[in-house]
């Protein structure tokens, strides 16, 4: 028996975890552990990737298997992570057209999940540039799904949250690059209108993401910085700059759970101010970062997720349809500051809709906030979700711990069809995880 939980430690619990070293025993187990999952790097934040009955930890499929240098297109075991992959293909030229918040993510992880990056809105998601996958199914059979073979188990099983079978491999596209720099410009907002505003003017954009500061109340509620990004080509770098920095993260970390009153409305405030005056001086400045600040900025501190202590924390990541984004996410933060248990980790950003059949993304808005577990969490995440499905939005499965049945189902009108599909290949009840479980998939 595993202690087992995702990167928010909530919820905790403990299972049987199957380690898989190569694609013939993860389909085996796939096919013979009833009640079972695959399992990549854990960063999904509730109990996505925790079986019901039984993980397996699909870390061991690590082998990278060809690479087309013409098209981009490389093709990898499941379990191989986007770190590796960054620091194979970038001193080549070669960048994934998707990334996640963090880097310790698997490719398997990245498809069940169908991750969305700061360029969502312009170049899609991760399984959006996804050509082949293999698909082991729970009986006995590995299928090879794309757009033109099993189409319709293909789109289900990008962002289908590993319940349609383990995924072995996949071919996926990079595109090429010119630097590992990028060209970051900040802006900011000093409430949430002008946030709205300025996200849409920053849509052209490749990479455009804002940080809300969650505690701001009043006429401040909303101020944010957003950040633009583009690849800088290599003459937009000064005169003996490395083309391609190597990754300075992973110096630091957190080695023990912090005290849970280190963290209070009051630090937390007091970081927000610091944070959103230091960009504030940079507004309309463009520098060149480089990529791992960028893309990862978390990534720099190892086990940033003991800062909430041991009792954890969830995230909560919704989506508004445009026409009522505005109000519903004001509501949010209303909610969020009067409960003041505020995060520093809140996102604001554009979606664009996405292509699988449980994809998160739909047009509109994306707020994403970290709150630490405490006795008052419940009642404020049910208003919360409230706020969420009466304004059409949905929650994201790779961050949930916590939404109803209910709530999940009023967001995602394709379910039945997910569940009968499952059904067809004999997933439903073999392939399960706590969060299938709890949410009634
Ligand atoms: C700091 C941080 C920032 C993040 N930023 C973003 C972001 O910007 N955008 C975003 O979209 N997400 C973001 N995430 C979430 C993260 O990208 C996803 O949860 C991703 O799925 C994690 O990959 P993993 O390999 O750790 O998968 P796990 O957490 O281990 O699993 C996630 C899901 O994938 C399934 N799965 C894993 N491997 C396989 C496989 N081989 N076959 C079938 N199913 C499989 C699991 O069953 C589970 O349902 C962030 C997470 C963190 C911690």
């Amino acid at each position: 028996m595993k202690d087992l939980s995702g990167w928010g430690r909530y919820p905790r619990l403990s299972g049987p975890l199957d380690v898989a070293f190569d694609i013939g025993p993860a389909a085996a187990a796939t096919a013979n552990l009833p009640g079972v999952v695959a399992r990549g790097l854990g960063r999904s934040y509730g109990d996505a990737a925790i079986g019901r009955d039984n993980t397996i930890d699909a870390t061991g499929l690590n082998r990278m298997q060809a690479f087309d240098p013409e098209t981009g297109i490389l093709a990898t075991e499941a379990g191989v992570s986007l770190a590796e992959i960054i620091a194979t293909f970038l001193p080549r030229g070669y960048f994934p057209c998707s990334v996640p918040g963090t880097r310790f993510v698997t490719v398997g992880g990245m498809i069940a999940s169908d991750v969305h990056g700061k360029n969502q809105h312009i170049d899609g998601t991760f399984g959006d540039h996804v050509e082949w996958l293999m698909l082991a199914l729970p009986d006995h059979r590995v299928i090879r799904c794309s757009r033109d073979e099993n189409a319709e188990l293909f789109a289900a099983t990008i962002g289908g949250m590993g319940l349609t079978g383990t995924i072995l491999s996949a071919a996926f596209r990079l595109k090429q690059i010119e630097t590992g720099w990028i060209r970051q410009t900040t802006h900011v907002a000093r409430n949430l209108s002008e946030a709205v505003a300025l996200l849409r003017q920053t849509g052209t954009a490749t990479y455009t993401v804002a940080w809300i500061d969650v505690l701001a109340r009043g006429d401040s509620l909303g101020r944010s910085l957003i950040l633009e990004g583009e690849h800088a080509t290599t003459e937009q770098l000064p005169w003996g700059d490395v083309r391609f920095p190597s990754s300075a993260n992973g110096r630091v970390g957190v080695p023990i759970d912090m005290p849970g009153w280190m963290l209070n409305a009051r630090t937390v405030r007091a970081f927000n101010e610091l944070y959103y005056r230091n960009g504030a001086r940079k507004t309309g400045q463009t520098t060149n970062v480089p990529w791992d600040s960028y893309f990862f900025p978390l990534d720099s501190i190892a086990n940033w997720n003991r800062i909430y202590g041991r009792r954890g924390f969830v995230q909560h990541q919704c989506v508004i349809p445009v026409a009522k984004a505005e109000s519903a996410v004001s509501e949010i933060l209303d909610r969020i500051s009067s409960h003041g248990a505020g995060s520093f980790l809140a996102v604001l950003k554009r979606l664009a809709p996405g292509s699988g059949l449980m994809s998160f993304p739909m047009e509109g808005l994306t707020l994403a906030l970290d709150i630490p577990v405490s006795e008052k969490l419940m009642t404020l995440l049910t208003e919360i979700d409230a706020l969420v499905v009466e304004a059409g939005g949905r929650m994201y499965l790779a961050k949930d711990a916590t939404q109803s049945p209910t709530t999940f189902a009023a967001g995602y009108p394709q379910l039945d069809r997910f569940r009968q599909l499952r059904s067809e290949i004999g997933a439903k009840d073999r392939m399960a995880s706590k969060l299938s479980e709890r949410l009634g998939i």
